[in-house]
């Protein structure tokens, strides 16, 4: 009906003319449906792979890979998404196998046992072609509609984008100990970031190519890039309360996660100068320990103050030991660096 009244179309009333290019419009784009042009989102980037950690998720599966897919077609780059089965004992990767046949988009790596998710991570992204890299968790608590927007920070010349689950949807506990956490992290690290641990991420592949997630250290990511040079910031991203299963972490991810906190400090600012780090601490503490002795010395001789009796003097003894031990760490920690240096830690911009 439409169609069949040229003459009409080409003498748009101005009463009509809204009618009319809407026609137009719809006639033009009838076909299309399947290619939503208006709403493709460009971004600097040829393929990007989405990266999946998992383990026993075998519910959520299924329907984040069709909300990935449905997002992902509208951004201009090609793409794949990487299951990693961190060792699931459930059906997880029977539903992934079953994903991977009817789209060659999606591949898998599956550990024949649980290594942890920094594991998951690393073998992954040794694994991905892209040359931008999104990891998410698998349990739909990251909101896949982030994509785009990781990718558009992304453009804006960032190296790596975290993301930050402002409004969070996780219990009490977990919240407030992981808020003090980050503070810390951040404090520490001088990364001006809020949320160090939020599985939804950005890289560029150089980013992952040059840093090394192993142990738990996946908690400190942005460190870890930081430290190489890399520019990371981050976005406010959605999150959603965890809709199947439960947390792969339990109460002791406070204890590692403080122990991993200390590790990724020492191996990032001090690795090439524990000195730096013992020397301070080994001088400070072994000053305190001979003012006290000298100030017990001095009552002794010139007051004639007995030396028995007097705890003082076991702390001032103590204290130089221990400064003394800091300061033989210290010496052995740089000659360990003076005969394991490592050109790789270093990642060159440009070279000619
Ligand atoms: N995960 C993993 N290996 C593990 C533990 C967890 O691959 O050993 C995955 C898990 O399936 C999920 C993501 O890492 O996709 C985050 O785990 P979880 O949701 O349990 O952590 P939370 O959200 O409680 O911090
Ligand atoms: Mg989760």
């Amino acid at each position: 009906m439409l169609e069949n009244s040229p003459k009409q179309e080409n003498t748009p009333k101005t009463g009509n003319k809204r009618y009319y290019y809407r026609k137009k419009y719809y006639q033009k784009n009838r076909n299309r449906e399947d290619r939503p042009s208006q709403n493709i989102i460009k971004v600097n980037c040829k393929k990007v792979s989405i990266l999946i950690p998992l383990l026993n998720e075998e519910e959520s599966l299924k329907p984040l890979y069709a909300e990935i897919v449905k997002v992902i077609k509208t951004i201009n780059c090609d793409y794949e998404i990487i299951f990693v089965d961190d060792g699931s004992t459930d059906k997880s990767l029977e539903i992934i196998k079953d994903i991977a046949k009817t789209d060659n988009k999606v591949k898998y790596i599956s550990f024949k046992k649980n290594y942890g998710k920094s594991a998951a991570l690393h073998f992954g992204f040794k694994y991905v072609t892209g040359d931008s890299v999104i990891t998410m968790d698998a349990d739909l608590q990251d909101d896949p509609e982030e994509i785009p927007n990781l990718l558009l920070k992304l453009d804006e010349g960032f190296d790596m984008v975290s993301g930050w689950k402002k409004l969070r949807f996780d219990p009490f506990i977990k919240k407030y100990s992981s808020r003090f956490f980050n503070y810390v992290t951040g404090v520490m690290s001088g990364i001006k970031i809020h949320d160090f641990n939020c599985g939804l991420k950005a890289y560029r592949k150089p980013v992952i190519e040059n840093i090394n997630v192993y142990g738990e250290l996946h908690r400190y990511i942005p460190v870890l890039a930081d430290w190489k040079g890399f520019l990371v910031t981050e976005i406010v991203v959605k999150h959603h309360p965890r809709r199947y299963g439960k947390t792969k972490f339990g109460i002791s991810r406070f204890f590692k996660g403080f122990v991993d906190l200390i590790t990724v400090l020492f191996t990032t600012r001090y690795i090439r100068r524990p000195m730096h780090l013992f020397g301070f601490l080994g001088f400070f503490t072994s000053l305190l320990g001979f003012v006290i002795s000298g100030y017990l010395t001095y009552e002794k001789v010139f007051f004639d103050k007995p030396l028995s009796n007097r705890p003082l003097l076991f702390l001032g003894m103590l204290l130089i030991i221990v400064g003394v031990q800091f300061f033989a760490v210290g010496l052995l920690g740089e000659i360990m660096v003076h005969n394991f240096r490592n050109d790789e830690e270093f990642v060159i911009k440009d070279k000619k």
